[in-house]
């Protein structure tokens, strides 16, 4: 945005910015109703800030960090809070556990209560958007956990449950509306919610956005804003529409790159069971005998896929559940709340679905099937290790995954570690067969047979 000056040195090395607000500079700053154009460095940013309190986060936010329970910022809130407080624009590529919601969540509540402005009927001072009803969910509450000790108005609009209670929610105005897009589209076109003095928006997920197909709402939802206003634009991969796009809405950001693999590789230990496809079933509920395996979501590819592994684990005595796009939205939040509570033991999840889920203590994620894209296995696995936390991921790998397998193997640059035997080859051709995989004379395939023998000796 339209950033404020702000007291900087810039030190000799370029990608060094060590960030500086004196205390009145800070006040002026925030209390600027107009904020002029700055330059500022847009390289990927380090910023050597190591505690909350020294971020600039007003008291009564600290406190809230405090009850709960957050001692330190995590990488994207140290790099991230400060510019925001400032009123930059920013890009960051993130994803779900990296702390990213209260590094945006934390200086919007700020600066909106330092803006003093009260909502008029029906409008909008913020708006997040979101690609699913769980992230939204899940957004709204850590707005109402951090501004505990704050008066902020918010309201969550989504589709899948009644219009009548958020069309209620919006009459009085709202200090933070967090939306997926297209239920708030339906209710701006509906005069129900007004963006014409939004002064903030958030796009979570944008990539996401981008593969539900959601990205002409959010752009038309753009245009019906203020140019006069600060952008946040987070992905957790940046393809290029989502490239253009942050382009076209973000005035000058500042990039703020936190990696996929400093969650993935450093603190998730991450397993591969090569097995035949028929024998998933039975290697799923020997894993699930094991008492270790706390707190488990299982993810597939397909709906389908997910409500069969629930039924086949309820037959062998496993309490499940399973969360996707065809459940209703209160059946996903029973599913989510008895998981989080520990009344079922397993969560099966397909990929959208789970964008929102927040668990902290999640024990093991077990990849049933591998997901087409190698970035959703980030994702997946980001489930486990929350908030500092270790974790273990476990992928099972029939013989028509293995592309998959290799493709994700290259992204997070190392081979995951194979447990048992190594790829399965008689048990590998029939899958194919039954697939309607495996064209012999394709010449990457006997390619691929080679690298598949590589991975025996190694497992030897
Ligand atoms: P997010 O990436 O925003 O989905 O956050 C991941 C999880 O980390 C959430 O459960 C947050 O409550 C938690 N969290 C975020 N920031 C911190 C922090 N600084 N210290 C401890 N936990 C945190």
């Amino acid at each position: 945005m339209r950033g404020v000056t702000v007291s900087r040195l810039i030190h000799p090395k370029p990608r060094l910015i060590h960030l500086r607000v004196d205390r009145n500079d800070a006040a002026n700053i925030r209390r600027a109703p107009m904020r002029a154009p700055v330059r500022h460095n847009k390289e990927l940013l380090s910023v050597t800030i190591s505690a909350f309190a020294e971020l600039g986060l007003t008291e009564r936010l600290l406190r809230a960090l405090k009850d709960a329970q957050y001692d330190t910022p995590t990488p994207i809130q140290q790099r991230a809070i400060p510019l925001l407080l400032d009123g930059m624009d920013l890009l960051g590529i993130a994803q779900t556990g990296t702390g990213k919601t209260a590094a945006f969540t934390l200086p919007l509540i700020q600066n909106l209560e330092e803006d003093g402005i009260k909502a008029s009927p029906k409008s909008v001072r913020a708006l997040i958007l979101a690609p699913t009803r769980e992230l939204a969910l899940q957004i709204s509450s850590s707005i109402r956990s951090y501004g505990r000790h704050l008066h902020i108005r918010q309201a969550v609009v989504m589709g899948g449950v009644a219009q009548r209670p958020q069309i209620e929610a919006l009459r009085r105005g709202v200090d933070i509306l967090v939306a997926t897009p297209g239920r708030l589209l339906d209710l701006v076109n509906r005069r129900h919610a007004d963006l014409r003095q939004c002064q903030y928006l958030v796009i979570d997920e944008a990539d996401r956005m981008f593969d539900m197909g959601f990205i002409r709402d959010v752009r038309k939802i753009v245009g019906m804003l203020p140019e006069e206003r600060q952008t946040l634009l987070f992905s957790a991969t940046m393809p290029a529409e989502i490239s253009r796009l942050s382009g076209e809405i973000l005035y000058e950001p500042v990039r703020v790159e936190i990696a996929a693999k400093s969650i993935a590789v450093d603190r998730i230990e991450q397993h591969v069971h090569h097995l035949a496809s028929a024998a998933k079933r039975d290697h799923l509920a020997k894993l699930l005998d094991e008492p270790d395996l706390e707190k488990v979501i299982v993810f597939t590819r397909t709906k389908r896929g997910a409500d069969q592994v629930v039924k086949r684990l309820a037959r062998d005595g496993v309490s499940a559940e399973a969360i996707h796009g065809n459940k209703s939205q209160n059946a996903r939040q029973r599913a989510l709340e008895n998981f989080r509570n520990g009344r079922s033991r397993v969560l099966v999840a397909t990929d959208i679905a789970s964008r929102g889920i927040d668990v902290d203590d999640i024990t093991h994620v077990i990849n049933y099937e591998l997901p087409n894209e190698p970035e959703c296995y980030v994702h997946r696995i980001g489930r486990t290790a929350r908030a500092g936390a270790a974790g273990i991921a476990i992928s099972f790998c029939d013989a028509s995954e293995r592309s998959q397998l290799r493709s994700i193997e290259r992204l997070i640059k190392r081979p995951l570690s194979i447990v048992g035997d190594g790829p399965v080859e008689a048990a590998a051709s029939s899958d194919k067969r039954n697939r309607g995989g495996g064209h012999r004379s394709e010449p990457g395939a006997r390619k691929r047979r080679r690298r598949s023998r590589r991975y025996d000796r190694r497992a030897a």
